[in-house]
């Protein structure tokens, strides 16, 4: 019956009973160690001084009882079970020693029922320890899932929750009321494929693990990314009577791989761009500075007359200033970039400002048969405001060039309105108009729209760039509305605090 030699503390004093005792117990096939005393002095020094799988104990005995022994072995070593083997004693009596924590008697007349006690006593004593064992790493497994730092949740086969560890709470957002009896999908964000949770259902039922990355919402609305895995616990039919659920919080790496990705397209995007503002740039310094030195050489030949000459000093004057804008615009994105340029403000009439640089360009306008009008919002409104005039006056340039660059017929018109806080500018002209797709692209640097269109027209791609910059700089904002075919209007608003001048 038991497969280990047990060691036994064996207390009686007539040696008689005592041969008997452990006659039965060899008869049973017990493997032991018997120590045997007989006073209580005996009985206290080898109970202090061993460990024993085994009390057996007589009740009477000269100046001693097995009740005051019960007593001694509860206080040393209360795990160790205790049968008291006696001559009659009665009920009462047998009832206080079992209530004191004897496991059980048996008496002397009626030996036949000890080896049955004895297998009793220690297979309860196994399984108290079993007990121990599995609480003690109960207790370790629900204090890991308690300090998890990942979310668990157990729901029953239907998915209802019935527990959440202190995590789970944490990242949801959702309190213990909301959470227990009701169903996961609380957490759904609406953002994931409709097929996804059927296909995990599918896999969890069958019993498999499923495992995958989801978007949930939490109590607030805000959404959040998990690395779920769900798996399923089984009774010992098999059937599944739970599931656990166990999510990792990953929007910040999921923030930081799309950060990554997008830093590696931007980075792709720019290198792209600079390749082709490179060839681009070549070109557009190329042309100009062979004309330059192609016309001087012509003039240093005797064969040309004064009259030719003046034309192609006229010619050598147009692509220097050509070159002279080009690498001008160069220096303004590069001086930009850095942070490098300055704002110096100063009052200024708007109206004055507009005319003035009309004035300027309305021949050049006038040259591609366009016009080029100033509306003013009310003649006699004199508005001022502080900003810088040259950056201003580069913007506009930028702005206006451009729209008599894109404008075969029609018109060019610089307009402004005053608002609440702000004075919205605006230079809108009936030329070929942006296509949809490239409105907010053009505003980045060396983009063009149509290298063929663009190859026409010339430029090099930096004019609105240097133009947002620009207008960000006086803490702007800036943008266009086009019909592709029918012109374009590019806006620009500053800010415009009204001074009490009182
Ligand atoms: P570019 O030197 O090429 O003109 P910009 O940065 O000033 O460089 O302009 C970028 C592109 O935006 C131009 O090449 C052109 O395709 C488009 N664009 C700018 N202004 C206009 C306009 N008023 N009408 C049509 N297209 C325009």
């Amino acid at each position: 019956m038991l497969h280990r030699k047990l060691k036994i503390l064996y207390l009686e004093d007539v040696p008689l009973d005592a041969e008997l005792v452990i006659s039965k117990l060899i008869s049973e096939g017990l493997e032991m160690e018997i120590d045997l005393v007989s006073t209580e002095k005996g009985f206290v020094d080898f109970l202090s001084g061993n460990k024993y799988d085994l009390i057996l104990s007589d009740y009477n005995l000269p100046m001693y009882d097995g009740m005051t022994a019960l007593r001694q072995v509860q206080k040393v070593c209360s795990e160790v079970p205790f049968i008291c083997i006696s001559g009659t004693i009665g009920e009462d009596l047998a009832v206080e020693l079992l209530k004191e924590g004897a496991a059980d008697y048996v008496l002397k007349d009626r030996l036949e029922r000890l080896p049955y006690a004895i297998r009793r006593a220690l297979n309860e004593v196994e399984e108290k320890n079993a007990r121990k064992v599995a609480e003690t790493e109960l207790k370790k497994l629900s204090k890991a899932v308690e300090n998890s730092p990942v979310s668990i949740c157990i729901t029953d086969k239907n998915g209802l929750i019935e527990y959440a560890n202190p995590r789970f709470y944490e990242m949801s957002g959702y309190t213990v009321e909301e959470v227990v009896g009701n169903k996961t999908a609380i957490l759904r964000s609406g953002l994931m494929y409709k097929g996804l949770y059927k296909d995990m259902w599918v896999t969890i039922l069958s019993g498999k693990i499923w495992k995958g990355e989801l978007i949930n919402k939490n109590s607030n609305g805000e959404i959040y990314w998990v690395n779920k895995s769900i798996s399923s616990i089984t009774d010992a039919e098999g059937q599944i009577i739970h599931f656990v659920s166990v999510d990792e919080d990953i929007t910040e790496k999921k923030r930081s791989e799309e950060e990554l990705i997008s830093a590696k397209e931007r980075a792709e995007e720019s290198d792209r761009l600079k390749s082709s503002f490179l060839a681009n740039m070549s070109h557009e310094i190329r042309t100009p500075l062979n004309s330059i030195i192609g016309f001087s050489e012509l003039l240093t030949d005797p064969d040309f007359d004064q009259e030719r000459k003046l034309g192609f000093v006229s010619v050598i004057i147009e692509n220097g200033n050509n070159l002279l804008t080009i690498i001008n615009d160069i220096l303004d994105i590069s001086r930009l970039a850095a942070g490098k340029v300055r704002v110096h403000n100063t009052f200024l009439s708007v109206p004055q400002l507009i005319f003035g640089i009309q004035k300027e360009l309305v021949f050049k306008a006038r040259e591609k048969g366009i016009e080029l009008i100033a509306t003013l919002e009310n003649q006699n409104d004199e508005v001022m405001f502080e900003s810088d005039a040259d950056r201003l006056k580069q913007i506009f340039y930028n702005l206006i060039n451009n729209a008599i660059k894109f404008t075969e017929s029609g018109y060019v018109e610089v307009k402004y309105t005053v608002k609440e806080k702000t004075i919205l500018f605006a230079v809108k002209d009936t030329g070929i108009g942006i296509p949809h797709d490239f409105q907010e692209k053009i505003f980045h640097e060396f983009i063009q729209v149509e290298s063929s269109l663009s190859r026409k027209h010339g430029g090099n791609g930096l004019g609105l760039s240097i133009t947002k910059n620009l207008v960000e700089l006086l803490k702007g904002k800036i943008w266009v509305e086009s019909e592709p075919g029918n012109g374009s209007t590019f806006y620009f608003e500053l800010p415009y605090p009204r001074v009490d001048m009182k």
